[in-house]
């Protein structure tokens, strides 16, 4: 596969130059040039395959035979050692839990793939340093994937007082070849700085600088894995499937929509935001603004410039095309809160705030549609959230030993301002 940047169609790189880079050096991101449809036999087979099978049948075309397909499907198969379950929650609504895996948060999937990627291509003379920003579950999944991976370096950089205590604790505690810095700003600064620095010319020359954000095709890609193992049982249905997906950075998202691309039934997808909507808005006016990103309860999700917007207008320049696949809705924090409080005490299932905001956009896309199935996806597990519950809510919450282990250990950051010239400074120093 070809890849090429977002930004120039004669820019291009192999997967194995795309998954080191991270970002192109225009600036833009890389995307492959062609999404092919899979063959009509593995969707009839696909019942009969075992998952890693399955994955390897559908991560091949992007990945090539830049990884040997023995060595794919293994890493497949540990990446996706965990299950996907749907819990149907109300009549016809499922939510599409994706926080099953070692971080309690989808982000398992595309940084455990990353991670093998990269410690796969690793020079064992050049030592790769991964710059990550994060707006809370990034950090833990980059940090979980990549810890002892030889010939990476780890630079996590997340909004102080910004993420969820556990959150913080998952992405600070671990050593070693992971670094955490602490920056004083928002989460779109951190990947503002992130940004930046791959465009430097300084940095560039003195490191070897890759990307474990969405940006970063063995990130995001990945990501439509779930979607096929979680939906094809509901390939031969004549209902519309709809898809709710919490966004931030629309890495999920556009994994999703890829799936379609290749061939998955998903009739619509459903964009579900907090206040930081500037997607939503282009739906409605056709005019992309970014803006500063406001804090609210779904914390992943306050991102007022989500980078796979370049990529999502990639696939889908004019906008009537992409609003026959898309709609998109908008929620604030006490509606989000409701949210919670309405399915916990209907259903007894507690979603985390981004599933309740996924739920609200589900419920509001199926208003007018009697025959279709709806799933939320529900991103991360409600005790990385736990400061937003009730103590009601949280009477039957139990939180995974996997999680708690952190809460005990010593939280490990360093301090930055959220300017270029700080990071540049600090990079150069640990070189
Ligand atoms: C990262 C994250 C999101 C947003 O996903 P994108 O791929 O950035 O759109 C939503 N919910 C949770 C819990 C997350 O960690």
């Amino acid at each position: 596969m070809v890849y090429h940047s977002t930004r120039d169609k004669n820019n291009k790189a192999s997967f194995k130059d795309a998954v080191i880079k991270g970002l192109a050096n225009d600036g833009g991101l890389f995307v492959p040039e062609y999404i092919e449809k899979l063959p009509q036999d593995f969707f009839n087979n696909i019942e009969n395959m075992s998952v890693a099978e399955m994955a390897t049948m559908v991560m091949k075309p992007y990945v090539g035979d830049e990884i040997p397909e023995d060595k794919l499907k293994a890493i497949l198969e540990e990446v996706l050692s965990f299950d996907f379950p749907l819990v149907e929650v109300d009549e016809n609504k499922f939510a599409l839990e994706l926080f099953h895996g070692p971080t309690l948060a989808f982000k398992d999937v595309g940084a455990g793939f990353l991670a093998r990627c990269l410690g796969y291509f690793a020079d064992d003379n050049k030592k790769v340093t991964v710059l990550v920003a994060t707006s809370g579950d990034t950090g833990s999944a980059v940090a979980n994937g990549f810890y002892g991976v030889k010939g990476t370096e780890v630079i996590i950089l997340y909004p102080s007082g910004k993420v969820s205590a556990s959150q913080e604790k998952q992405l600070t505690t671990y050593g070693g070849n992971i670094t955490a810095l602490e920056v004083n700003g928002t989460f779109d600064d951190c990947q503002a700085i992130v940004k930046e620095a791959f465009q430097d010319k300084d940095l560039n020359k003195h490191l070897n600088l890759s990307s474990a954000n969405s940006i970063n095709v063995a990130r995001f890609i990945p990501q439509s894995l779930y979607y096929f193992i979680a939906l094809a049982k509901f390939m031969k249905q004549n209902k519309d499937i709809l898809v709710s997906v919490p966004s931030g950075n629309f890495g999920n998202i556009l994994a999703g929509i890829y799936a379609k691309k290749m061939g998955l039934k998903i009739d619509k997808f459903v964009i579900s935001n907090n206040v930081n909507n500037p997607v939503v808005e282009y739906l409605q006016s056709g005019e992309f603004k970014k803006r500063p990103s406001i804090h609210t309860v779904s914390n992943a999700m306050d991102i007022g410039n989500p980078s796979n917007f370049e990529r999502l207008l990639d696939l889908y320049p004019n906008l009537d095309d992409l609003k026959e696949v898309v709609e998109g809705y908008t929620y604030s924090d006490k509606e989000t809160l409701e949210s919670i409080e309405d399915i916990y005490t209907r259903t007894s299932y507690l979603p985390d705030p981004h599933g309740a905001v996924a739920y609200l956009g589900l419920k509001e896309a199926m208003k007018n549609k009697d025959n279709a199935i709806g799933i939320f996806v529900e991103t991360a597990h409600p005790s990385k959230f736990i400061e937003t519950f009730t103590d009601k809510q949280k009477e039957k919450l139990e939180i995974p030993e996997r999680l708690s282990v952190f809460m005990d250990k010593e939280k490990v950051s360093i301090k930055m301002n959220n300017d270029f010239i700080s990071f540049k400074k600090f990079l150069l120093s640990i070189k």
